[in-house]
């Protein structure tokens, strides 16, 4: 299927490795100009020259913290006007409810719910005034299904998803559309370290922490970033200008729940 965007222009955020390059590469494939981002160098470079050598579609690179304002800043003034934005950060850190003060809060909205918010600001005036745009947030299945260790994910993510919904209405009638895409599982660093904490606290090998976890997937096992990537891209294309404000869950039928 021809995307349509061929030629169009992205800012996909946190993009180095995991879901946001394979949002980064899917955007790539269907022939889109990239400004991608992350904190550290080395990767971000290495991700930006395979994307353009494999795609020919040009990559610039800006290693920053999306989540300050200063990082943002810089982010934008190489990014200018794009027609694409494709929100994404690391997610906050698990723990117990009793053990989140007010910092930890704040923190936790600021990058995950505060950053994203900054730059769809930033950027979708240029967007309606165009005449076209499309952004697509990286939340989680959280925001669907609670995950009882990540209660400031839960929290910050719910935030930008209330958000999101009132606001993609606002804008789609200047044809610009905001959804989310929501990952379960997915085969990235982030499942790594979630399986490594699971092998060290039960006292089981890697192998075993993920078999216990594929076991919880109707699809029995973990999505990869190439299926998330393509599901983004299409959100971004001229064929799915009718999306507005959803939230679409990638998490092989792991949330048991008929809507
Ligand atoms: P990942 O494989 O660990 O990749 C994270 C990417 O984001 C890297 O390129 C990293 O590069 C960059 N990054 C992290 N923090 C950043 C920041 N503050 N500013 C700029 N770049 C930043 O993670 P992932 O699995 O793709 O997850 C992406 C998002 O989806 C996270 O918010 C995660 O919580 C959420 N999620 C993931 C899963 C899953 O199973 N993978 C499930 C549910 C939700 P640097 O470290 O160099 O900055």
């Amino acid at each position: 299927m021809d995307l349509g965007i061929k030629g169009k222009r992205a800012l996909v955020c946190a993009a180095s490795k995991g879901l946001g390059r394979g949002c980064a590469e899917a955007l790539a494939e269907a022939g889109v100009n990239l400004v991608i981002n992350a904190r550290t160098e080395g990767p971000l470079i290495e991700t930006a020259k395979d994307l353009s050598d494999k795609y020919g579609v040009t990559v610039e690179a800006v290693a920053a913290d999306i989540t300050t304002e200063e990082g943002r800043n810089r982010v934008l003034k190489v990014a200018g006007e794009v027609d694409i934005l494709v929100n994404n950060a690391g997610g906050p850190p698990p723990g117990m409810w009793t053990d989140w003060d007010r910092d930890d809060f704040i923190s936790a909205i600021d990058a995950n719910m505060l950053s994203p918010i900054a730059l769809i600001k930033a950027l979708v005036p240029g967007m309606m005034d165009r005449g076209w745009g499309r952004v697509v947030n990286i939340t989680s299945q959280s925001v669907k299904a609670p995950i009882a260790v990540l209660g400031l994910s839960n929290s910050a993510r719910a935030g930008l998803t209330g958000y999101v919904a009132g606001t993609s209405r606002q804008v789609a009638g200047a044809g610009v559309t905001i959804n989310n895409l929501l990952p379960g599982i997915h085969a990235t660093d982030r499942a790594v370290s979630l399986d490594s904490g699971v092998s060290a606290a039960q006292g089981i090998s890697m192998e075993d922490a993920k078999k216990q976890r594929c076991a919880t997937i109707p699809a029995g096992r973990y999505g990869t970033a190439e299926e998330f990537g393509a599901t983004c891209a299409f959100l971004c294309s001229t064929k799915a200008g009718f999306i507005i404000g959803q939230n679409i869950l990638l998490d092989g039928g792991g949330v048991n729940a008929t809507l």
